[in-house]
């Protein structure tokens, strides 16, 4: 009996920008006696299922972008008489369908870590329960990934996760409702023992995947201490604490190690954490600006950002303290008028942003505004190629809608446009020409033209084209300028690397 673990894609680069890491954890939480995993990402080759045969066990893990391929790859693993098994948080979200479009024997929700053995146990002797609860599984348990099965020279960085969950609520985010708002935390050893493994494996640019890197805001230690709940402020403070230990030990690595992660904008009010920060070489990270005017916050619950100047302030903070911004903007929310997307494209150019994507709003599953938006259409919504709308990601990729809500003030094909521009006009040669100003040699500024196109060409087009020919180029271009970029992101192995001594910390000193 062969385990295979598939992360589904429609579109196979040959290279990918990042790992999968859920591959990587569940081939760890694999049992020995079920033997090393067969892993495909699909990002990289599609699925050769000549590989499976009766009786093995095909794990899919799958998010809303990838589930209508996930539903193809378990139903050919199941043509083939193997247990197919969901998991992900759209399994989570939608176990029936998994098992209804995607023939799934069983559905993992929640957390994997540890369930899977099970799973596989259950396989094994022929018996597999239709669904198993995983969970949210505690940060002492979580299982650090089997670097040593990932394919060399495909990715160009590798991803290691410090924390699951966040505090916040954003209305277009599942994350709190399926992670939680109870951030759990790793402690430094593992996740510091990952990085030196891969880095020994000559991976140096590591995105920390988590849901949001700064677990404790300033704010969050004012409120419990105004409250007087000295229980709660010790908490907070020993998780902040944590976090600090995590940054020295990371500033201990290889000086060419990068680090990227995702963090709240209210970070930029706590200098001592942007420090820290610089000297892990954390050198950028994703930040959700989501909208530029106060209304827009208001509309995704995100009234713990800033507008107006004070935005363009504290984006400014962290390139003060030399972190490249990747912001996030979200377009059509019902605030947004035709003049929001010209501020917006101001804002993220004044701001100092290194990088900036430019959304449309999308009702996700297990999001607040997905359940408003579901609501709306009163259990009568419109069918496309008879898929229900409130099922949009059933609807094959080329007849899917680009705008899902209909907006007061523009239309669907107005919002596409503007937002379009804003990505060719924040991505025009002059100004990325103009953002690469900070890098010192001419082919370092040449290397950031590149990757700024790349990450137009994959991101932009794909998602907003909407004739397929356009999409068909734009993703044969991204695959070409890929394979050349990622040697860009190699280096020289170190196999003589070590763990850095915990003791060569003194955290408590920093915070
Ligand atoms: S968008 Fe970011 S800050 Fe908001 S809930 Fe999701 S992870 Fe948290």
């Amino acid at each position: 009996m062969q385990v295979h673990l598939i992360n589904p894609s429609h579109v196979s680069f040959g290279t990918a920008v990042i790992t999968p890491r859920w591959l990587y954890v569940l081939a760890a939480a694999t049992p020995e006696p079920f033997g090393d995993p067969v892993l495909v990402d699909e990002t990289l080759s599609p699925l050769n299922s000549d590989k499976i045969q009766p009786g093995d066990v095909v794990g899919i893990g799958i998010h809303t972008g990838n589930a209508l391929r996930g539903y193809e790859v378990g139903r050919l693993a199941r043509e083939k008489g193997a247990y197919v098994v969901f998991g992900g948080i759209h399994a989570t979200l939608y176990p029936e369908e998994a098992r209804d479009l995607g023939h799934a024997h069983a559905v993992v929700k929640g957390d994997g870590d540890i369930i899977w053995a099970k799973v596989l146990g259950d396989c094994r002797r022929g018996v597999p329960a239709g669904i198993y609860s995983g969970g949210q599984v505690e940060a002492s348990d979580l299982v650090p990934a089997r670097w040593d099965l990932v394919p060399r020279n495909r990715y160009m960085w590798a991803s290691v996760q410090t924390v699951r969950g966040c505090r916040k609520h954003c209305s277009f985010c599942s994350v709190w409702r399926t992670d939680g708002q109870r951030p759990r935390q790793s402690a430094s050893q593992p996740v510091i023992e990952e990085i030196v493994q891969l880095r020994r494996l000559g991976f140096r640019f590591v995105a920390l995947a988590d849901d949001n890197f700064y677990t404790v805001a300033l704010n969050d230690l004012h409120l419990a201490s105004r409250r007087g709940d000295k229980q709660r402020f010790e908490e907070l403070k020993a998780m902040r604490a944590e976090r600090f230990e995590l940054m020295e030990r990371l500033a201990l690595l290889p000086p060419d190690m990068v680090f990227y992660t995702q963090i709240t904008m209210e970070a930029a009010e706590d200098p001592a954490f942007l420090d820290a920060m610089r000297r892990a070489n954390i050198k950028g990270a994703l930040v959700g600006v989501e909208s530029v005017t106060p209304e827009g916050l208001k509309d995704v619950y995100k009234d713990f950002n800033l507008s107006g100047r004070g935005l363009i302030d504290r984006l400014r903070t962290f390139r003060r303290h030399d972190i490249h911004v990747l912001g996030s903007f979200i377009f059509g929310l019902p605030s947004d008028e035709p003049g929001t997307f010209g501020a917006t494209a101001e804002v993220a150019q004044s701001a100092e942003l290194t990088f900036a994507q430019f959304l449309t709003l999308t009702p996700f599953p297990g999001t607040v505004d997905f359940e408003r938006w579901e609501r709306s259409h009163n259990g009568n919504p419109e069918r496309i190629m008879g898929v229900p709308l409130t099922r949009h990601w059933l609807i094959p990729h080329a007849q899917r809608p680009k705008i899902y809500s209909p907006h007061p003030a523009m239309s669907a094909d107005e919002i596409r446009q503007r937002t379009q521009s804003v990505w060719e006009r924040f991505y025009s040669f002059g100004l990325i020409w103009r953002r690469s100003r900070f890098l010192k040699s001419l082919k370092a500024r040449l290397t950031f033209v590149l990757i700024s196109k790349i990450y137009r060409q994959m991101y932009a087009d794909t998602g907003l084209a909407t004739d397929s020919g356009r999409i068909a180029r734009s993703r044969r271009l991204a695959g070409w300028l890929a394979k050349p970029c990622r040697y860009l992101f190699s280096a020289r192995p170190m196999p003589e690397l070590r763990v850095p001594d915990p003791c060569a910390v003194d955290a408590a000193a920093q915070v």
